[in-house]
């Protein structure tokens, strides 16, 4: 048994928000404890030896309000030295934090209903909803009250805060869009059967260093029976996953091995104590990128525009002035995306050019350049595990080939990591790269033409490795070599 394994049975993994206010009151964390600090999504930042701390918190259903992202940026500004990034799973990271801080922050967090609980740790992470929901015309049914009523029936739930890994969970209604849902532990798919609206069930999606799409368990449930699946999903994988290997924990290894026909009955006898209904698979993703990037109509006639990061970093003073724009030309709340960027949804038409003219002064213009598809991940500045820099890297990167690459008919995603990990999904992008060193040598192997829209496959790993330094000239030739030998509108996985 591993480590951790043992560590949650001495103590349960939630409890650890008890000895929080203790370890702030004397300023150090016992040290045999601090990996439980992730169930409150709190863990060292990279050098662990300084005590400084990085914290994730969750964002329900990817919508906050306007005053949410001002307190956000407060304990930005006041305990994270003004360091604030935007996730790829839609959630907020500081950096910089101090333990004597943390009761201040999570109590500051309370106050505008967000939370770190189940950010980290093996537990039920953030449920992610399509950020499009209730918003799309092509949706079937708003989403975002399902993902709000799993997150609270799952996330700091205590049945479900020893899983053997962490575990990840998507929502979402317009399957012509993300694809999210074959890289998650469990995808709810929405679509029509018939006349009924029900939902698509996948399970045992996950990246990490060996990546495996998810597979369908071949039923279609109604929304009110897809908590209750989550629930039965989640604890069969409680008690039947497996936690001796944490390399090989992931439900996708136990999909692997048992079939997801197999593990269909294990939910429904052991679990459920019913059959589900069996259903077709929901219609083929068609992502393209561009209906999460730029400026796009709603179905009720006002307009969602997205604001581009930079690799998903914004500053405290940019946030603040996120919120007043929200509130001046929306209806004052804000959603965060699954490309590390922002929305202002609910615009008025007559609205959107002052919007854009007021985003493109803070530098956050709405694009569907390359900075809108680009993401990295934290990388040796602050992660523990990473083996190279990333978001500078990228970030000068981008610099670079935004303008020579303006006339791209089509969104280019890239996604690099700074280890095996994929917490920014190499091998579902155009063009990722996989940090690694070789000796002292910081270098990036090459995933191409990964897709989880319309070709559903991981990207194909080419053998050689691209050094560091040589990072901006190999994409630039690569994107080169993409536009002179295509046809109008296709797109690099065609
Ligand atoms: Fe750290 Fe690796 Fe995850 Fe990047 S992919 S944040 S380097 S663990």
């Amino acid at each position: 048994m591993s480590d951790i394994e043992t560590l949650k049975k001495e103590l349960p993994p939630f409890e650890i928000f008890d000895l929080i206010p203790r370890y702030a009151a004397a300023g150090q964390i016992d040290p045999e404890k601090i990996d439980l600090l992730k169930w409150a999504g709190v863990y060292p930042q990279r050098p662990q030896e300084d005590g400084f701390l990085m914290m994730r918190v969750k964002v329900p259903t990817a919508e906050l309000h306007a005053d949410a992202l001002r307190v956000i940026a407060g304990i930005s500004e006041e305990f994270g030295r003004g360091l604030l990034d935007v996730t790829d799973r839609q959630a907020f990271q500081f950096h910089w934090l101090r333990i004597q801080d943390i009761p201040e922050i999570l109590e500051r967090l309370d106050t505008v209903g967000l939370h770190t609980r189940g950010a980290c740790g093996d537990t039920v992470r953030a449920v992610i909803a399509s950020p499009l929901a209730g918003l799309d015309a092509r949706e079937k049914i708003d989403v975002r009250p399902l993902a709000r009523s799993m997150e609270g029936t799952l996330s700091g739930n205590k049945d479900f805060e020893d899983l053997p890994r962490k575990f990840k969970i998507s929502i979402t209604a317009t399957p012509e869009l993300e694809g999210i849902h074959l890289i998650n532990d469990i995808g709810f798919l929405a679509h029509e059967v018939n006349g009924e609206v029900g939902f698509d069930v996948w399970v045992g999606g996950g990246l990490g260093a060996v990546a495996h799409l998810a597979q369908r368990l071949g039923v279609f449930i109604t929304p009110d029976e897809v908590v209750e699946v989550g629930r039965a999903i989640t604890a069969a994988y409680r008690d039947h996953g497996y936690r001796v290997n944490r390399k090989k924990s992931r439900l996708k290894y136990l999909i692997k091995d048992m079939g997801a026909e197999k593990f269909r009955e294990l939910v429904e006898t052991e679990y459920l104590q019913r059959p589900l209904r069996d259903g077709p698979p929901a219609p083929v993703a068609r992502f393209g990128g561009s209906d999460v990037l730029g400026v796009n109509p709603q179905k009720d006639g006002l307009n969602y525009v997205v604001l581009t990061t930079t690799v998903g970093r914004i500053t405290p003073e940019k946030a603040r002035k996120l919120a007043d724009l929200a509130e001046r030309y929306g209806n004052g709340f804000l959603r965060t995306t699954a490309f590390q960027n922002m929305m202002i949804p609910n615009v008025k038409t007559e609205d959107v050019d002052a919007l854009v003219a007021e985003l493109r002064a803070l530098e956050l213009a709405p694009r569907a350049t390359l900075r809108g598809t680009t993401i990295a991940c934290t990388g040796t500045q602050f992660c523990r595990l990473a083996q190279t820099e990333t978001k500078a890297r990228v970030a000068g990167m981008i610099d670079v080939l935004e303008p020579l690459h303006a006339d791209l008919d089509v969104p280019f995603v890239i996604n690099l990591t700074g280890c095996s990990n994929a917490c920014t999904r190499y091998q579902v992008a155009d063009l990722g790269f996989m940090g690694a060193l070789r000796g002292e040598e910081e270098v990036y192997n090459v995933h191409l033409a990964g897709s989880i829209g319309q070709a559903q496959r991981t990207g194909t790993k080419l053998k050689g490795i691209v050094p560091a330094e040589r990072l901006t000239e190999y994409t630039d030739k690569v994107i080169s070599d993409f536009k002179a030998n295509k046809t109008p509108g296709e797109s690099f996985v065609e």
